[in-house]
């Protein structure tokens, strides 16, 4: 039996974990803070369970159709409604038919653009670029239909997402359908048009769209660690691993770790933040550790509100509202979680939870505020979107320092430089939000992939099938 150390326990690591005892590996999980789940967080806010980091998924992606089914959990879908744009200071409903912000059609702008900026918009022009070269999203965008939808839609659609900056973030790792659409020279708008044409609402077999759980995505790391438990793994939490070292002469690694001890293992999953993998491979692999570093990260905070029960009748049928930065908001996006989520409504029919997220990438000022000011900014700005929201019973404030991965423009090129530098590391893999996808369903799959590899390294002979 082969010993394999995954450094990290989020759900890229604990996925990698499980992917690992599922083969047959003895496995150990370190983990460095007190809990297991990294970004998957649940907190108690005035007695409920709340996510205070991710709260949703992709539910039709298989990574984590495959994950719930082997963990027996059941998703919870999010109600069915719609979105909006706070936008030059009124709540405007979130366009229909858009992909990441592109129009299908530019009359569905109106309002929340202005007439000539609508004009624009349906004039589309050819984005041109180098075969094989990238470009941001926003700079796509903004030579294809101007800078208004990439300043009103785009932007807040992708700070959703990667809290980025849409003239930073690459249209190839980014946005793959927009880029392959530049590459063939073909519409981007046509583009959305057939992304759009996916049916809305899911067939009677078919999963939602997105999925949460009963008890709030922080769930899953907790149940994925019990189940890793069960499965004689080793979980070890409040861990720190400082170094990584080679034994040659046994042909293994050893973990040296934050109490002094070390760890032997015949290989090595890096789940971990590019900043963490850099430190750790700094002297074993300085060219992958250069590219790791090259890989900069966004900061933000999120502030969950429990108001008291006479607040729904302001929150309307929608699920929250996204913010453009060209506002000058002290908040990115709010999410009005009780509307959204109707298990959170029946669990606390007396409260209503709604979290609001400020930072972006390279715009820290807003963060540097004490958890008190960051959570009376928040709520003036809820307060002037909104009308009088009563007084709080409760404001929880989570700061995700380092929170998401920034893909660059050239991510995917540095990403496969990166790998070639690791190929000279035996049974080393790294996985996690700052390679394939910063998404839960990327994440679980970059874990498994990456035991995968691990494996298939050791046991060239056998080519690992997974557990699916
Ligand atoms: C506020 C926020 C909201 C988000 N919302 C969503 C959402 O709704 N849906 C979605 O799909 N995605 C969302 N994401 C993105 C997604 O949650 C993350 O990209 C994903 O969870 C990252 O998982 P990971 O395992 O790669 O990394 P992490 O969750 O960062 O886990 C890495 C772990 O490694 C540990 N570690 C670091 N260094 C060491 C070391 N030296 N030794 C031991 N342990 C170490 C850390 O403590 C951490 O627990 C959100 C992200 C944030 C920040």
């Amino acid at each position: 039996m082969v010993d394999v150390a995954v450094v990290g326990g989020g759900i890229a690591g604990l996925s990698a974990a499980w992917e690992l005892v599922g083969s047959g590996a003895c496995v150990s999980v370190f983990e460095s803070t007190d809990r297991v789940g990294g970004k998957l967080r649940t907190e108690n806010v005035a007695g409920t369970p709340v996510d205070v980091g991710a709260e949703s998924m992709l539910g039709r992606r298989p990574e984590v159709q495959q994950l719930l089914a082997e963990l027996d959990l059941t998703p919870s879908p999010p109600a069915q409604v719609g979105a909006s744009i706070w936008s030059r200071g009124a709540l405007r409903a979130m366009p229909k038919g858009t992909l990441m912000g592109v129009p299908s059609d530019a009359s569905t702008l109106a309002g929340l653009l202005g007439d000539a900026e609508v004009a624009r918009a349906a004039d589309e022009q050819t984005v041109r670029l180098d075969t094989g070269g990238d470009i941001s999203v926003g700079d796509a965008v903004e030579q294809a239909f101007g800078p208004a939808v990439v300043d009103r839609l785009v932007e807040p659609l992708l700070g959703g997402v990667y809290a980025g900056d849409a003239r930073y973030l690459s249209l190839r790792a980014c946005v793959p359908a927009l880029y392959d659409a530049v590459q063939h020279g073909n519409s981007l708008g046509g583009t959305a048009a057939a992304a759009s044409r996916q049916p809305a609402v899911a067939a009677a077999d078919q999963p939602p769209v997105f999925a949460g759980l009963r008890g709030g995505i922080g769930s899953l790391p907790t149940r994925l660690s019990e189940a890793l438990h069960a499965a004689g793994a080793q979980v070890r939490v409040g861990t720190l691993v400082t170094g990584i070292d080679r034994d040659e002469q046994a042909g293994r690694w050893r973990l040296v770790l934050g109490d002094g001890t070390t760890f032997d293992a015949d290989a090595i999953v890096l789940a971990t933040p590019a900043p963490s993998s850099a430190k750790l491979l700094a002297t074993l692999a300085p060219g992958a550790c250069d590219e790791l570093r090259a890989i900069e990260y966004a900061s933000m905070a999120v502030v969950t509100y429990a108001f008291p029960a006479s607040a729904r009748e302001l929150l309307g049928e929608q699920s929250g509202f996204l913010v453009p930065p060209v506002d000058g908001r002290r908040i990115k996006a709010s999410t009005f979680s009780s509307v959204k989520w109707p298990w959170l409504a029946q669990e606390s029919p007396d409260l209503v939870f709604v979290r609001v997220s400020a930072g972006r990438f390279r715009e820290t000022e807003a963060l540097r505020r004490p958890d008190a000011l960051l959570a009376a900014d928040g709520l003036a700005e809820l307060r002037t979107a909104l009308g009088p929201l009563p007084t709080p019973v409760a404001a929880h404030v989570r700061r995700w320092g380092g929170g998401l991965p920034q893909y660059a423009t050239g991510h995917i090129d540095l990403v496969a430089r990166l790998r070639r530098e690791l190929s000279s590391l035996p049974a080393v893999s790294v996985a996690g939000a700052a390679y394939d996808g910063v998404g839960i369903p990327a994440c679980i799959g970059s874990g498994r992939t990456a035991a995968r590899t691990v494996l298939d390294q050791l046991n060239p002979s056998e080519p690992t099938e997974g557990r699916s």
